[in-house]
């Protein structure tokens, strides 16, 4: 069953995907190993979590199978030494105290951490992430930050008008030349945000079942 949706995703960005390489993310929150490992036997690399604990014993379950691991949820800041020992890719950092302590807690021995902004791209109260006003002066600061590399931005869009915010965030990209990576599109809109330049879709539920 998990390996059909699976191949299903597959075959859903195959459809509308351009020349852009696109990369699925499993979005495994809540998920035991077992469900996970069924899709790693069906070829997916990519996990996303969003709770540290529950990941950190997932990871330490899976571990031998060269995986990589993007951290997707809020980040508090006593969280951020261990997520920064054992994930590839943090996607939702969305201030500057956040990114300064990734880098100084990052491990000698790793690669550097690939870092996104989480954009609060149709400024919701709700919701976390930086404004769009706020991104080129944080990006400039990421120079001083030699263990993590900013790769991109992360959103997710209010529901009404997601096309055209995957279109601005898409517009917001391409301003800087040196940052490749975008993270948007769920279960539910990853066709719009792959038409708009998505690289990275973040799927739960039409991989592993609706969460309890
Ligand atoms: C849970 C979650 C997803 C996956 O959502 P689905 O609707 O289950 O595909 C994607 N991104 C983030 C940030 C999430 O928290």
């Amino acid at each position: 069953m998990i390996a059909q949706n699976l191949a299903k995703i597959h075959h859903r960005i195959d459809a509308v995907k351009h020349s852009q390489e696109v990369t699925l993310i499993a979005v495994s929150k809540t998920k035991p190993a077992t469900d996970l490992q069924q899709t790693i036997d069906a070829g997916q690399r990519h996990f996303g979590e969003n709770y540290l604990q529950e990941s950190l014993e997932k990871i330490e379950t899976l571990k031998g199978q060269d995986l990589i691991w993007h951290f997707i949820g809020p980040i508090q800041s006593n969280k951020t030494k261990q997520i920064a020992e054992n994930f590839d890719w943090v996607h939702s950092v969305d201030r500057l105290k956040i990114a300064k302590r990734l880098n100084d807690q990052r491990p000698e021995n790793l690669e550097k951490l690939n870092v996104l902004l989480q954009v609060n791209i149709d400024n919701e109260p709700t919701k976390s992430g930086v404004l769009i006003d706020e991104i080129d002066a944080l990006v400039a600061h990421f120079e001083n930050f030699p263990n993590i590399s900013l790769r991109g931005f992360m959103c997710i869009p209010s529901p009404a008008n997601s096309a055209s915010s995957f279109a601005k965030m898409s517009e917001i990209l391409k301003k800087h030349a040196n940052l490749d990576a975008l993270s948007m599109g769920m279960s539910s809109d990853l066709e719009l945000a792959i038409e708009n330049g998505a690289t990275f879709v973040r799927i739960g539920s039409d991989i592993f079942g609706k969460r309890a």
